[in-house]
Protein backbone atom coordinates (compact mmCIF):
# COMPACT_ATOMS: atom_id res chain seq x y z
CA UNK A 1 0.00 0.00 0.00
CA UNK A 2 1.77 2.92 -1.38
CA UNK A 3 1.01 5.30 1.94
CA UNK A 4 2.52 3.04 3.90
CA UNK A 5 5.86 3.96 2.55
CA UNK A 6 4.55 7.63 1.87
CA UNK A 7 4.91 8.37 5.71
CA UNK A 8 8.61 7.59 6.86
CA UNK A 9 9.75 9.42 3.33
CA UNK A 10 7.60 12.36 4.51
CA UNK A 11 8.92 12.27 8.03
CA UNK A 12 12.55 11.96 6.74
CA UNK A 13 11.49 15.20 4.57
CA UNK A 14 10.37 17.14 7.73
CA UNK A 15 13.49 16.08 9.93
CA UNK A 16 16.22 16.75 7.41
CA UNK A 17 15.22 18.93 4.45
CA UNK A 18 17.56 18.00 2.44
CA UNK A 19 17.90 19.96 -1.01
CA UNK A 20 15.94 18.36 -3.66
CA UNK A 21 17.71 17.08 -6.75
CA UNK A 22 17.46 19.63 -10.01
CA UNK A 23 16.08 22.32 -7.78
CA UNK A 24 16.30 25.31 -8.31
CA UNK A 25 18.24 27.91 -6.73
CA UNK A 26 15.30 29.37 -4.69
CA UNK A 27 14.15 26.22 -3.56
CA UNK A 28 17.65 24.88 -2.72
CA UNK A 29 17.95 28.20 -0.23
CA UNK A 30 14.93 27.71 0.97
CA UNK A 31 15.15 24.13 1.94
CA UNK A 32 18.59 24.98 3.63
CA UNK A 33 16.92 27.57 5.63
CA UNK A 34 14.29 25.34 6.80
CA UNK A 35 16.96 22.95 7.51
CA UNK A 36 18.57 24.64 9.31
CA UNK A 37 15.68 25.76 11.50
CA UNK A 38 16.04 29.01 10.28
CA UNK A 39 12.33 31.23 10.72
CA UNK A 40 13.45 34.29 9.50
CA UNK A 41 15.21 35.29 5.76
CA UNK A 42 15.38 36.61 2.70
CA UNK A 43 14.15 35.32 -0.45
CA UNK A 44 14.64 35.68 -3.78
CA UNK A 45 11.87 34.47 -6.15
CA UNK A 46 11.36 35.77 -9.69
CA UNK A 47 13.92 38.80 -9.31
CA UNK A 48 12.24 40.16 -5.83
CA UNK A 49 13.56 39.70 -2.85
CA UNK A 50 10.86 38.62 -0.13
CA UNK A 51 11.99 39.40 3.72
CA UNK A 52 10.54 36.05 5.08
CA UNK A 53 9.40 35.92 8.80
CA UNK A 54 7.43 33.64 11.14
CA UNK A 55 8.15 30.47 8.99
CA UNK A 56 5.93 27.75 10.23
CA UNK A 57 5.42 24.11 8.48
CA UNK A 58 1.75 22.67 8.52
CA UNK A 59 1.98 19.35 9.56
CA UNK A 60 0.43 17.77 6.23
CA UNK A 61 1.74 15.13 4.24
CA UNK A 62 1.69 16.05 0.37
CA UNK A 63 2.09 13.85 -2.48
CA UNK A 64 2.86 15.14 -5.31
CA UNK A 65 1.80 14.01 -9.43
CA UNK A 66 5.26 12.32 -9.90
CA UNK A 67 5.51 11.05 -6.26
CA UNK A 68 7.57 13.33 -5.06
CA UNK A 69 7.12 14.70 -1.02
CA UNK A 70 6.60 18.11 -0.54
CA UNK A 71 5.62 20.75 2.22
CA UNK A 72 3.56 23.91 3.01
CA UNK A 73 4.61 26.62 5.49
CA UNK A 74 2.50 29.85 7.01
CA UNK A 75 4.15 32.68 6.86
CA UNK A 76 4.80 36.74 6.79
CA UNK A 77 6.30 37.95 4.04
CA UNK A 78 7.33 41.22 3.86
CA UNK A 79 4.97 41.63 6.36
CA UNK A 80 2.23 40.02 4.91
CA UNK A 81 0.35 36.98 5.77
CA UNK A 82 1.36 33.92 2.93
CA UNK A 83 1.77 30.63 2.85
CA UNK A 84 4.51 28.75 0.99
CA UNK A 85 4.63 25.69 -0.79
CA UNK A 86 7.66 23.23 -1.70
CA UNK A 87 7.17 20.49 -4.75
CA UNK A 88 9.25 19.14 -6.35
CA UNK A 89 11.92 21.52 -7.99
CA UNK A 90 8.90 24.18 -7.46
CA UNK A 91 8.74 26.81 -4.74
CA UNK A 92 5.67 29.44 -4.65
CA UNK A 93 4.49 32.45 -2.37
CA UNK A 94 0.94 33.27 -2.46
CA UNK A 95 -0.23 36.24 -0.46
CA UNK A 96 -3.46 35.68 1.64
CA UNK A 97 -5.19 38.93 0.19
CA UNK A 98 -4.68 37.89 -3.52
CA UNK A 99 -7.73 37.11 -4.98
CA UNK A 100 -7.37 38.76 -8.46
CA UNK A 101 -5.07 36.20 -10.28
CA UNK A 102 -7.80 33.65 -10.58
CA UNK A 103 -10.74 35.85 -10.47
CA UNK A 104 -12.62 36.05 -13.68
CA UNK A 105 -15.46 38.26 -12.60
CA UNK A 106 -12.58 41.31 -12.26
CA UNK A 107 -12.65 42.14 -16.08
CA UNK A 108 -16.92 42.13 -16.31
CA UNK A 109 -17.04 44.66 -14.02
CA UNK A 110 -16.58 46.44 -10.83
CA UNK A 111 -19.57 45.34 -9.06
CA UNK A 112 -20.17 41.87 -7.29
CA UNK A 113 -20.97 39.60 -9.35
CA UNK A 114 -23.12 36.64 -7.39
CA UNK A 115 -22.10 33.51 -8.65
CA UNK A 116 -22.65 30.74 -6.15
CA UNK A 117 -19.99 28.14 -5.48
CA UNK A 118 -22.36 25.36 -5.30
CA UNK A 119 -25.31 24.06 -7.37
CA UNK A 120 -29.08 23.80 -5.62
CA UNK A 121 -28.49 20.20 -5.71
CA UNK A 122 -25.06 20.50 -4.01
CA UNK A 123 -26.12 17.55 -1.73
CA UNK A 124 -27.86 15.27 -3.82
CA UNK A 125 -30.60 12.46 -2.30
CA UNK A 126 -28.97 9.52 -1.52
CA UNK A 127 -30.67 6.76 -3.91
CA UNK A 128 -29.82 7.64 -7.08
CA UNK A 129 -26.06 7.92 -6.35
CA UNK A 130 -25.56 5.57 -3.07
CA UNK A 131 -24.25 7.48 -0.48
CA UNK A 132 -21.28 5.63 0.26
CA UNK A 133 -19.41 8.36 2.71
CA UNK A 134 -20.44 6.80 5.91
CA UNK A 135 -20.28 2.80 5.03
CA UNK A 136 -16.53 3.51 3.54
CA UNK A 137 -15.20 6.20 5.77
CA UNK A 138 -12.40 3.32 6.60
CA UNK A 139 -11.11 2.70 10.05
CA UNK A 140 -10.85 5.06 12.63
CA UNK A 141 -7.44 6.24 13.44
CA UNK A 142 -5.94 5.91 10.09
CA UNK A 143 -6.36 9.97 8.98
CA UNK A 144 -7.95 11.40 6.47
CA UNK A 145 -6.77 11.32 3.03
CA UNK A 146 -7.68 13.91 0.21
CA UNK A 147 -6.96 12.88 -3.71
CA UNK A 148 -7.37 16.05 -5.65
CA UNK A 149 -7.55 15.16 -9.42
CA UNK A 150 -6.46 17.50 -12.15
CA UNK A 151 -8.57 17.57 -15.20
CA UNK A 152 -6.86 18.53 -18.04
CA UNK A 153 -8.90 21.16 -19.22
CA UNK A 154 -7.97 22.50 -15.82
CA UNK A 155 -4.72 23.82 -17.38
CA UNK A 156 -3.03 23.58 -13.99
CA UNK A 157 0.15 23.01 -14.36
CA UNK A 158 2.26 24.85 -11.71
CA UNK A 159 1.66 22.32 -8.72
CA UNK A 160 3.06 24.24 -6.25
CA UNK A 161 1.12 27.01 -7.31
CA UNK A 162 -2.22 25.32 -7.18
CA UNK A 163 -1.82 23.73 -3.91
CA UNK A 164 -0.74 26.89 -2.23
CA UNK A 165 -3.78 29.14 -3.88
CA UNK A 166 -6.66 26.78 -2.96
CA UNK A 167 -5.48 24.18 -0.27
CA UNK A 168 -2.62 25.38 2.34
CA UNK A 169 -4.69 27.57 4.11
CA UNK A 170 -7.47 25.34 4.41
CA UNK A 171 -5.02 22.66 5.66
CA UNK A 172 -3.98 24.94 8.20
CA UNK A 173 -7.07 24.98 9.51
CA UNK A 174 -7.98 22.03 9.97
CA UNK A 175 -4.78 20.72 11.18
CA UNK A 176 -4.06 23.90 13.73
CA UNK A 177 -8.04 24.32 14.60
CA UNK A 178 -10.31 21.33 13.73
CA UNK A 179 -8.61 18.00 13.54
CA UNK A 180 -5.05 18.88 15.44
CA UNK A 181 -2.92 15.46 16.04
CA UNK A 182 -4.85 13.64 13.17
CA UNK A 183 -2.96 12.52 10.40
CA UNK A 184 -3.96 14.57 6.84
CA UNK A 185 -2.65 14.06 3.58
CA UNK A 186 -3.05 14.89 0.46
CA UNK A 187 -2.13 13.47 -3.41
CA UNK A 188 -2.08 15.51 -6.31
CA UNK A 189 -2.75 13.81 -9.25
CA UNK A 190 -3.13 14.25 -12.54
CA UNK A 191 -3.11 11.73 -15.91
CA UNK A 192 -5.81 9.52 -14.28
CA UNK A 193 -7.61 8.11 -17.76
CA UNK A 194 -11.08 8.36 -17.45
CA UNK A 195 -10.89 10.92 -14.96
CA UNK A 196 -8.58 13.32 -15.58
CA UNK A 197 -9.89 13.38 -19.06
CA UNK A 198 -13.52 13.12 -18.28
CA UNK A 199 -15.96 13.90 -20.81
CA UNK A 200 -17.19 17.14 -18.74
CA UNK A 201 -20.28 18.00 -21.72
CA UNK A 202 -21.41 14.09 -21.59
CA UNK A 203 -24.07 13.29 -18.51
CA UNK A 204 -25.04 15.69 -15.95
CA UNK A 205 -23.78 16.77 -12.32
CA UNK A 206 -24.79 13.79 -10.91
CA UNK A 207 -23.60 11.59 -13.18
CA UNK A 208 -20.35 13.79 -12.99
CA UNK A 209 -20.35 13.00 -9.36
CA UNK A 210 -20.45 9.30 -9.74
CA UNK A 211 -17.92 9.09 -12.45
CA UNK A 212 -15.44 10.76 -9.92
CA UNK A 213 -16.17 8.45 -6.97
CA UNK A 214 -16.83 5.23 -9.21
CA UNK A 215 -13.08 6.19 -11.14
CA UNK A 216 -11.25 7.46 -8.03
CA UNK A 217 -11.86 4.25 -6.07
CA UNK A 218 -11.40 1.94 -9.23
CA UNK A 219 -8.40 3.60 -9.78
CA UNK A 220 -6.59 3.96 -6.62
CA UNK A 221 -7.38 0.21 -5.14
CA UNK A 222 -5.87 -1.10 -8.75
CA UNK A 223 -2.46 1.16 -7.40
CA UNK A 224 -2.56 0.91 -3.63
CA UNK A 225 -5.06 -2.22 -2.82
CA UNK A 226 -7.61 -1.17 -0.07
CA UNK A 227 -7.68 2.58 0.90
CA UNK A 228 -6.80 3.20 4.11
CA UNK A 229 -9.12 5.76 6.00
CA UNK A 230 -11.17 8.22 5.31
CA UNK A 231 -10.88 9.20 1.57
CA UNK A 232 -12.51 12.57 -0.21
CA UNK A 233 -12.20 12.49 -3.86
CA UNK A 234 -12.35 16.08 -5.64
CA UNK A 235 -11.87 17.30 -9.17
CA UNK A 236 -10.45 20.39 -10.24
CA UNK A 237 -12.09 21.24 -13.50
CA UNK A 238 -11.56 24.49 -15.92
CA UNK A 239 -14.82 25.61 -17.01
CA UNK A 240 -17.99 25.01 -15.88
CA UNK A 241 -19.63 21.80 -17.92
CA UNK A 242 -22.30 22.94 -19.89
CA UNK A 243 -24.80 20.67 -18.05
CA UNK A 244 -24.85 22.33 -14.74
CA UNK A 245 -27.28 24.34 -13.53
CA UNK A 246 -26.27 27.95 -13.82
CA UNK A 247 -24.43 29.80 -11.83
CA UNK A 248 -23.00 26.31 -10.43
CA UNK A 249 -19.36 26.57 -9.69
CA UNK A 250 -18.92 23.29 -7.91
CA UNK A 251 -20.67 20.20 -6.73
CA UNK A 252 -20.06 17.83 -3.92
CA UNK A 253 -22.18 14.38 -3.07
CA UNK A 254 -21.02 11.78 -0.33
CA UNK A 255 -16.84 11.01 -0.52
CA UNK A 256 -17.00 12.91 -4.27
CA UNK A 257 -16.59 16.63 -4.97
CA UNK A 258 -16.28 18.59 -8.16
CA UNK A 259 -15.16 22.06 -8.76
CA UNK A 260 -14.37 24.92 -11.50
CA UNK A 261 -10.89 26.66 -11.24
CA UNK A 262 -12.93 29.71 -12.07
CA UNK A 263 -13.94 30.00 -8.77
CA UNK A 264 -12.87 31.98 -5.72
CA UNK A 265 -10.02 30.76 -3.58
CA UNK A 266 -12.74 29.43 -1.01
CA UNK A 267 -14.31 26.73 -3.45
CA UNK A 268 -12.33 23.40 -2.89
CA UNK A 269 -12.54 24.54 1.29
CA UNK A 270 -16.12 25.01 0.34
CA UNK A 271 -17.22 21.27 -1.85
CA UNK A 272 -14.78 19.46 0.28
CA UNK A 273 -16.78 20.84 3.43
CA UNK A 274 -19.95 19.45 2.23
CA UNK A 275 -18.01 16.01 2.40
CA UNK A 276 -16.99 16.53 5.82
CA UNK A 277 -20.55 17.75 7.75
CA UNK A 278 -20.07 21.55 7.35
CA UNK A 279 -23.29 23.62 6.25
CA UNK A 280 -24.58 26.87 3.94
CA UNK A 281 -26.66 27.84 7.21
CA UNK A 282 -23.88 27.98 9.55
CA UNK A 283 -21.28 30.13 6.33
CA UNK A 284 -21.13 34.02 7.36
CA UNK A 285 -20.83 36.55 4.43
CA UNK A 286 -19.44 39.64 6.63
CA UNK A 287 -16.92 41.20 6.87
CA UNK A 288 -15.72 38.43 4.60
CA UNK A 289 -17.34 35.12 2.94
CA UNK A 290 -16.21 32.41 5.17
CA UNK A 291 -15.60 29.25 3.46
CA UNK A 292 -19.11 27.71 3.28
CA UNK A 293 -20.43 31.15 1.92
CA UNK A 294 -21.69 31.14 -1.81
CA UNK A 295 -18.67 32.64 -3.95
CA UNK A 296 -19.60 36.87 -4.57
CA UNK A 297 -16.46 38.08 -6.48
CA UNK A 298 -15.26 41.20 -5.15
CA UNK A 299 -16.00 40.06 -1.37
CA UNK A 300 -12.69 38.80 0.01
CA UNK A 301 -12.70 35.31 1.15
CA UNK A 302 -12.17 34.41 4.65
CA UNK A 303 -10.21 31.68 3.95
CA UNK A 304 -12.08 29.98 7.37
CA UNK A 305 -15.26 28.08 8.42
CA UNK A 306 -16.94 29.80 10.60
CA UNK A 307 -16.27 28.59 14.13
CA UNK A 308 -19.80 26.32 14.00
CA UNK A 309 -18.69 24.72 10.55
CA UNK A 310 -15.72 24.09 12.41
CA UNK A 311 -17.48 22.39 15.11
CA UNK A 312 -19.87 20.52 12.56
CA UNK A 313 -16.58 19.13 11.10
CA UNK A 314 -15.31 18.20 14.76
CA UNK A 315 -18.70 16.42 15.45
CA UNK A 316 -18.81 14.87 11.51
CA UNK A 317 -14.85 13.25 12.10
CA UNK A 318 -15.17 12.22 15.84
CA UNK A 319 -15.74 9.01 15.55
CA UNK A 320 -14.10 8.72 11.88
CA UNK A 321 -10.66 9.89 12.10
ZN1 LIG B 1 -22.44 24.51 -1.15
Amino acid sequence: MRFRTLTPALLLAASAFTPAMGATLTASAFDHAVAAGQTTFDLSLDGTTHHIGRLDRVDIEIEGPDGAAGAMFTAHADGRPATIVRLGQDIDLTFDDETTARDPGAAVSGMARRMPAHAANDVLPGAENGDDAARDDGRPGEGLNVYVFLHENARERDHAKFLNWYLTWWFSEMKRHIVPGKHVRVFLKDAVPGLTDMKMNDGTMNDHLNWVRLRAVDHLRHREGDLPGMSRFILVVGPVPSSWLSGALGAAFGRAAIVSNTANRHVVAHELGHTLGATHADSKMFPCASSMADNYFGILSCRAYTEKNRQNIRNYLKDRL
